[in-house]
């Protein structure tokens, strides 16, 4: 039994042994009147001195609240063990107050967690207990002036509130506020600024550190049409809600209240950050009892692009003490399965030898149909056009070599995925090839290293060289292609190609950098494309105008930085191969010809 059990006890104990003696005393006098004072007792809370508080909550108030809350859980052990494999895979996990001094410097792999604590402080606790044996640090906003805190004219902090905070914080969590102020001055007449400023003042008082917050949402918000940031000059949302609008709210009992919105920044309240602004690039919440997204789908794009991944929880949903457990079924966005994507499979294979990255492989995924609805890549990725050239004169480095090089283990998946799959020149051994695919990442981005005996090259992350010095002894830095270099590549590399897979046409898709900022020096390469059209027979070149794009996984590649479109757009780009003639080579006589 804890602590505050065995309190719970004793003072319900007190509370049965000072009714008692009530009860004897009215045997004697008045039955009727201490009827009536039961009556009444039982009706509003027992007066706190019968009934016992736990600091300075009402027992009976704590007891209603365990119970109702004790039935809402719908994440057990096997969510919890998925959390935990979710975050592990992360290269760090931090709490929101940290993630966002690091909005524009982080790990590939970089995940915040943020718990909303609403009604829930108890599962709060237990919540963090179990991310602090799991290594997480987290953070924890508190509803203030919620039943826990003292209800909402308590203008201090229960002792019941600054004890779990207490051993919140002592875990190594962040505390913020769960920002309520517009709905409770709508509902005490009380000024938001000063419910702001007099709770986080209270809460400082007791020591927390608090520099962030973020709205809570309830009934009301919907009902009157407000969020609770609104009241911070950094939170307003012009275009579809004036910031200086009238709210009106009537609440059951008939009563109406109005309050004038206004802002004022979050520095005059000491704070530096709302968590719905910190800028992350995937998101994911456990909102009404059940991911809002397919977990699986988080999980594994995070694993594969990794980015800046926000997770919202609430305690309160999830099972820490042997409750009942009742899941609710994910939500699965109704993404429409269309001809682009799905094609069909039942179609003969048509099979293409792809030298490019993500814009070669995301423009045939995406666009199965015009590729005979049943496209079959052979494809080598996260290499440099000359690395394959290599590999017919001096040969490759070996998975071995990028182990013994890089500390690959330190990596995170992704990484770890591109150092090793460097090495691999399968697209020099397909059993055929209908169509070459080619895309200009590679060239523009990597920077090679050479071998100074072998001759073969590769690119290592300069962060997990195992021996810096060694390194160096044993490879010169020959950094990236110039263009003519590149252009001259290709142009061997696809009549190598051509030698094995026959005349094959050529689809060569320019990687648009226009949202990623990196690469914008290399922009030339551009004309890598139009160059080979000139350069070789049937080379068609897919590009598109920089106002045209539409980009996809926004923050992928950083913040606002991306190497992803959007179907559509690859299908444009293809749309220009595709009029200058490569329609031909895709029609069904053609392909049929060809295999
Ligand atoms: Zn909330």
């Amino acid at each position: 039994m804890t602590a505050s059990q065995e309190r719970i006890r004793a003072t319900a104990g007190r509370a049965r042994r000072l009714a008692g003696r009530g009860r004897r005393f009215a045997g004697r006098v008045r039955r009727g009147l201490v009827r009536r004072a039961r009556k009444q007792a039982a009706r509003v809370h027992l007066p706190a001195f019968l009934e016992g508080s736990t600091g300075g909550i009402g027992n009976a108030l704590l007891r209603k609240k365990r119970r109702e809350l004790a039935a809402k859980r719908t994440f057990g052990a096997h969510d919890l063990a998925r959390l935990e494999q979710l975050l592990r895979s992360a290269d760090e996990v931090v709490p929101i107050a940290e993630a966002y001094a690091r909005r524009d410097d982080w790990p590939e792999r970089f995940a915040t967690v943020r718990h909303d604590m609403d009604r829930d402080l108890e599962n709060a606790v237990r919540f963090a207990e179990w991310e602090a044996e799991h290594g997480i640090r987290s953070t924890y906003y508190v509803l203030h002036r919620d039943w826990y805190w003292g209800g909402p004219r308590a203008s201090k902090p229960s002792a019941l509130v600054v004890q779990a905070l207490r051993r919140i914080a002592a875990l190594g969590h962040e505390i913020g506020l769960h920002n309520n102020a517009v709905a409770l001055a709508l509902e005490t007449g009380l000024d938001p600024f000063d419910i702001l400023e007099n709770d986080l003042a209270a809460l400082r008082r007791h020591g927390f550190t608090i520099t962030g917050s973020v709205a809570h949402g309830e009934p009301i918000c919907h009902q009157v049409g407000f969020i609770n940031n609104e009241i911070f000059a950094e939170c307003i949302r012009p275009e579809t809600h004036r910031p200086d609008r009238t709210l009106t709210w009537t609440d059951p009992a008939g009563a109406s209240r109005s309050l004038q919105l206004r802002q004022r920044p979050m520095a005059d309240f000491g704070l530096e950050y709302e968590a719905n602004f910190i800028g992350h690039t995937r998101y994911l919440s456990d909102t009404g009892g059940r991911w809002i997204r397919p977990f699986a789908e988080i999980d594994d794009v995070f694993d594969r692009e990794g980015g800046f991944l926000q997770l919202l929880i609430h305690p309160v949903w999830w099972a820490f003490s042997g409750e009942t457990v009742t899941p609710r079924p994910t939500i699965v966005p109704a993404a429409a399965p269309s001809a682009a994507t799905v094609g069909d499979p039942s179609a003969p294979p048509f099979r293409i030898v792809v030298r490019g990255d993500c814009c070669s492989r995301r423009a045939i995924d995406m666009n199965r149909d015009l590729f005979g609805g049943n496209p079959q890549m052979v494809r080598d990725e996260k290499a440099r056009t000359d690395f394959f050239l290599d590999h017919l004169s001096v040969g490759s480095p070996t998975r071995d070599d990028v182990v013994r090089l890089m500390d690959v283990d330190r990596m995170g998946t992704s990484l770890r995925h591109y150092a090793l799959g460097q090495v691999e020149r399968t697209t020099l051994e397909a059993d055929s090839a209908q169509l070459l695919v080619f895309d200009n990442y590679a060239d523009m981005n990597f920077a090679a290293w050479q071998h100074r005996d072998h001759g073969w090259k590769l690119w290592v992350h300069p962060a997990f060289i195992r021996d810096r010095e060694a390194f160096e002894r044993e490879f010169v830095d020959i950094r990236q292609l110039t263009f003519d270099e590149s252009l001259a590549d290709h142009v061997r590399l696809i009549e190598e190609y051509r030698r094995r897979y026959g005349d094959v046409a050529v689809l060569y898709l320019h990687q648009p950098v226009a949202y990623y900022r990196k690469l914008e020096p290399r922009i030339d390469f551009r004309a890598i494309g139009p160059e080979l059209e000139k350069a070789l027979p049937n080379v068609y070149a897919g590009d598109l105008h920089d106002a045209d794009l539409e980009p996809d996984d926004m923050g992928s590649c950083g913040p606002g930085q991306t190497l992803h479109f959007t179907g559509p757009t690859y299908r444009k780009m293809i749309s220009v191969a595709l009029e200058k003639g490569l329609g031909e080579w895709l029609t069904p006589s053609k392909s049929a010809i060809l295999s």
